[in-house]
């Protein structure tokens, strides 16, 4: 690892105008940061341990009326096991329950799960920038090469690394927005505005809409009874202890026998947390037959583009969705 310079302010003004220097870096659990300086992937030169921060806010789980509000200082473990969060909006809880080991949720915060970056082999070793010539190394799978992991939503021709992260799948499900504080100010962000699709980026590296500085403090969630009535459905390599192949955080509200709501976000398929519009669009107003949830998971994937070994995930990602809105189908209430 490189020598960098170490700081931990208090203020959140502070932290944003230090973080805003070239470069340096946010770090809050540290969980991916410290990996990846090790792997030499990040090379911060100053480090802004933003984990002393005062401000209240940016620790606690909130519920106002029809509002939850989630600090991004909270753990995975504190969000997945509180009590408002596993009534209100099951999928959330369970897409963080689902995701690393019991040490890491400890560790780990709301805010950083959501800027973790890719696992693509090619983005974790950079002395594969020696050999590749057709992709932005850092940020991509070789088309031809080891992309059994990469996606097959949101990709370019060369641009293929997914988006890891679960958590974010619900956020993107049930229209979250993101609430940040920066050197000029406070503004906040649709969560599905916060991830740049490849082919929208100004720049290889710019994986986010966030400006230099710029810290997450907290995600908002409308509630409603799509979030009440939810669930996250993760198909990995084993059980546990790895990152989604396929997942679907799914919401489903009924009217009668037909569907008033239904909320799909789809990781491990996509290049950026993927809100699956389209598929939504077959069933809301329908009756949730075999048959409707079927032609609602195809229409999830007609736009997929797939590589050389990931072909499997257009079948895995639409059985995913079929399972996931199958379960809350035939849930009671
Ligand atoms: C072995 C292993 C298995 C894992 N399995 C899974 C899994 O199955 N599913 C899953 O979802 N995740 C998984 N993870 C990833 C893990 O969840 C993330 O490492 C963790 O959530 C990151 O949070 P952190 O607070 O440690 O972030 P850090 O490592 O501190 O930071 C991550 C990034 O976010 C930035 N950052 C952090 N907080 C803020 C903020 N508030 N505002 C702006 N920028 C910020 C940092 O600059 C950095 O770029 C796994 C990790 C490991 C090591």
């Amino acid at each position: 690892m490189d020598p960098f310079f170490y700081e931990r302010p208090t203020e959140l003004t502070r932290a944003a105008a230090r973080a805003a220097e070239p470069g340096a870096m946010i770090y809050a659990g540290g969980t991916t940061m410290l990996d990846l300086m090790k792997h030499k992937v990040y090379a911060p030169e100053r480090v802004i341990d933003i984990t002393r921060l005062r401000e209240p806010g940016l620790r606690e789980i909130r519920r106002d009326g029809d509002l939850l509000v989630l600090g991004a200082l909270v753990t995975m473990h504190q969000a997945a096991e509180d009590a408002t969060v596993k009534a209100e909006a099951p999928a959330i809880s369970e897409s963080l329950w689902l995701a690393a080991t019991q040490q890491l949720r400890h560790m780990a915060t709301l805010g950083g799960n959501v800027l973790q970056r890719t696992r693509d082999p090619y983005f974790r070793d950079p002395s594969w920038q020696a050999v590749l010539t057709r992709n932005d190394p850092r940020d991509s799978g070789e088309p031809e090469g080891a992309n059994r992991l990469g996606a097959v939503l949101g990709t370019t021709e060369t641009f293929l690394a997914s988006y890891p992260g679960d958590f974010a799948q619900s956020l993107a499900a049930f229209g979250a927005t993101v609430e940040i504080t920066g050197p000029d100010g406070a503004r906040s962000l649709p969560f599905t505005d916060l991830h740049v699709l490849p082919a929208d980026r100004e720049a290889p590296d710019q994986v986010t809409r966030l400006a230099p500085g710029e810290i997450i403090t907290a995600f908002r969630v409308d509630l409603s009874p799509a979030t009440r009535r939810s669930t996250y459905i993760k198909v990995r390599d084993r059980s546990s202890y790895a990152f989604a192949n396929a997942s679907c955080a799914a919401g489903l509200a009924m009217e009668g026998e037909t569907v008033a709501d239904v909320r799909l976000g789809l990781g491990g398929v996509a290049t950026v947390p993927w809100r699956a519009t389209a598929a939504e669009e077959v069933l809301r107003g329908e009756r949730p037959t075999d048959d409707a949830i079927k032609a609602a998971a195809e229409a999830a994937f007609a736009d997929a583009r797939t590589f050389h070994h990931n072909a499997f995930k257009v079948p895995l990602g639409q059985n995913t969705i079929r399972r996931a809105l199958t379960v809350l189908r035939d849930m009671e209430g």
